[in-house]
This record gives C-alpha cells, structure tokens and sequence, in this order.
C-alpha cells in the first residue's frame, strides 16, 4: 500500500517526527504536493486548513488527518478526512496504517473516525520516539506547558505536564547538524516542570552539546521570567546566539491578567534590561488584537512597543481565534490608529517584523505550496 505525506512548509517538522515513526514500524511516507493514491495524510493548522480540506475530501482515497487543527475539531475534520488522529501522531499514526496496510477493522488509540473515537492511552515519552531520521526536522528538547495562555493551543494537544528527552539523545541527534537549535515551549524550563527553573539540566545540556548552539531562539524561545542573570550567563557562555526570545504578548497588565500568561509587564521589562546589560538583543512576541482589548490597551502596548523597539526588536502578530482554546470563535479586534501606525513605521526601520493586520496574510501562499 502506498502512503504519502501532504507536504507544506508549515508541517515540515511534524513530517520529520512522524516519518521517522512511521519508517520505524515499516512505513515510508512519501513526500508528495498533490493528492496521490492510496494513502494520504495530512497535517493541518488552522491556517492551512482551509486550503487543505478542500482537497481532502476531492481525494478519492482513504485520507488521514492530523495536527493542532485535527486534534482541535475533529468532528469539523471528519466531514473531509476519513480518520483524524487526536493529539501526538508517533503511536497513532503508524498504528492506524498497520490497520489499514492490513485490512483491519480500526480501532486505535488517539483516532477517530465518524463512527467512534478512541481516546489516546498514554502520552509520548519523547526518548522513546526518534526526533528524525533521513527527512531532518529540529531537535525537539521538551514537549507539554504547564501553562494556560487562553490563545495557545500547545498545552491542550501536548498536557500541562512538561516531558524532556534525555541529554544523550539531543546530543545524538544534534550532532546531524554542525547548528544545533531546538523545539521547545521554554528553552530555560529544560529539565524542570516548566514551572521552576533547573538551570543545572539547561547547564549539563549545554555543555554537553559539540555544536554551534542557538538557545532562546526561534523555534525554542523563553518566557520572561525565566529570564535572570544566571540563565544569560550560561547563554553568553555556551552559545553562539546575540539575541534572546521571548513573548510579552501585550503592554496592559489587564490584558495579560485576562489572558492567563502568567507573568506581568514588569517581569518583561526586567529580562530586556537583563539582556540589554549582557550585550543580548532582546526580540519580544507581541499579540495585538486580542477580543477584549480596549482603546486603552492598545495604547499601552503601543508604548511599551516603543520602549521595546528603543531597546531590540519585536515580533508582531494578529490575534488568531484557534479552535481548542478558550479565545475559539472569539472576533479579533481592529487595532487603534496610533499602534497600527507604530507598527507599520517601526517596520520600515527594521524593528518589527511580522503581520499585525491580518493572521493570514504570512501564510496566504500555502495552497500552493
Ligand atoms: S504560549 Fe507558551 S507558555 Fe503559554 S501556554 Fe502556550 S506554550 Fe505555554
């Protein structure tokens, strides 16, 4: 039997872990752009849904749907794809083709089909899974957030509970790269419940890695309070990256209070001086948009943007509604002339990237893809 992967650049990651977990149960999943027989799966977010399930349910072949936007409505997904796998793919997804490779009746753990879902029965212990094998993906460090942030879909499809994978095998697998960067909720919460930092874990990972290494960058960032002088010591000691990431994600206590992140203004301004003082530049996630947001709000973040952009950089996006959080289904709010000004001004200076107008429009081209 024939099995491929949609592929777009979105997945690209997912494809890495989940054909190295299909590879190792005997099946390869073939890369293909278009719909090709016998088997399909995809991987949709809730940008490349739209595009994606149109051309599912026009497949006329047994179709396999998974990722944030299956996981999140699978009943929505189930109108197009003949299976949804729920939540990690690495046991599921070779599990359901070794049903259907067989002619089986499907009955698995973490899939659903119009008939019946059967809840997952365990979760990923990630040293028990390859990161990647021939298709190379990033190195994925920690998986799980103990935290709530009502916008991210990361802790309802991956649990509250924070896994790690053991330094020898991020070691292992970095060594395929001469960089190493990494996959993870919180970089600096390596080793720890993401609550209460072990820098001892983030410092014996470190060390122990022989690669030009990025810690605190994209894909792996930090949260702010994470952020103190011992954690950039051992950044400015071991790697080879000159800024730090990390999400604010608004300028209004109120807001960030309303969106559960956690943490305040104050914890952000106080690891952008951390970083300012070690000679890192500061890049910080902002969200704008978000449905409850007043005049007010936006104003405040406007000015703490503008403080922001004097000290690093920001990292704008628009509020997206994901299905599976508490903001799903909510309208995203139009930004104030004064931070939608801002925003576009500072760009044209190369201290804001990102899309603030519209979630969509950075990822216009995936259809295509
Ligand atoms: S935004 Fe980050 S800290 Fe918040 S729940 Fe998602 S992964 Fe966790």
């Amino acid at each position: 039997m024939r099995m491929h992967w949609r592929y777009t650049s979105a997945s690209r990651n997912s494809y890495a872990v989940l054909f190295a977990a299909c590879e190792r149960e005997g099946f390869v999943l073939e890369p293909v752009r278009k719909p090709v027989p016998e088997v399909m799966v995809y991987s949709l977010n809730s940008l490349t849904a739209p595009a994606l399930l149109p051309e599912m349910a026009a497949a006329p072949f047994i179709t396999i749907a998974g990722g944030p936007h299956a996981s999140a409505c699978p009943d929505e997904v189930l109108r197009y794809a003949d299976y949804v796998v729920v939540g990690e793919g690495e046991a599921a997804l070779p599990a359901l083709l070794a049903c259907l490779a067989d002619d089986r009746p499907v009955s698995v753990p973490g899939v659903a089909t119009t008939d019946a879902f059967n809840p997952p029965d365990s979760t990923v212990r990630l040293d028990a899974w390859p990161c990647f094998s021939r298709m190379k993906g990033y190195v994925e460090i920690s998986r799980g957030c103990p935290f709530s942030c009502s916008y991210c879909q990361t802790p309802r499809i991956f649990g509250h509970a924070m896994r790690h994978r053991s330094i020898d095998r991020i070691v292992e697998y970095a060594s395929r790269y001469r960089d190493a960067r990494f996959v993870t909720p919180n970089a600096l919460a390596y080793g720890s419940d993401g609550q209460a930092p072990r820098l001892e874990k983030v410092k014996a990972l470190l060390s122990a890695l022989h690669n030009r290494i990025w810690f605190g960058t994209f894909p792996g960032e930090v949260r702010p309070e994470f952020v103190t002088k011992e954690a950039i010591e051992l950044i400015t000691t071991y790697c080879a990256n000159d800024s730090l990431q990390f999400g604010a994600q608004s300028g209004s206590d109120a807001v960030l209070s309303r969106i559960q992140r956690g943490h305040t203004t104050g914890d952000v301004i106080r690891a952008v001086e951390l970083c300012t003082d070690a000679g890192l530049t500061p890049v910080v996630d902002i969200i704008v948009g978000f449905p409850f947001e007043t005049d007010d709000d936006q104003k405040e973040t406007a000015d703490f943007v503008r403080w922001l952009s004097s000290r690093g950089k920001v990292h704008a996006h628009y509020f997206l509604p994901l299905p599976g959080t508490p903001l799903a289904g909510s309208a995203p709010r139009p930004l104030v002339p004064e931070l939608s000004r801002l925003l576009g001004g500072l760009a044209l200076r190369g201290k804001v990237t990102g899309s603030w107008r519209s979630a969509g429009i950075a990822f216009s081209h995936i259809a295509s893809e």
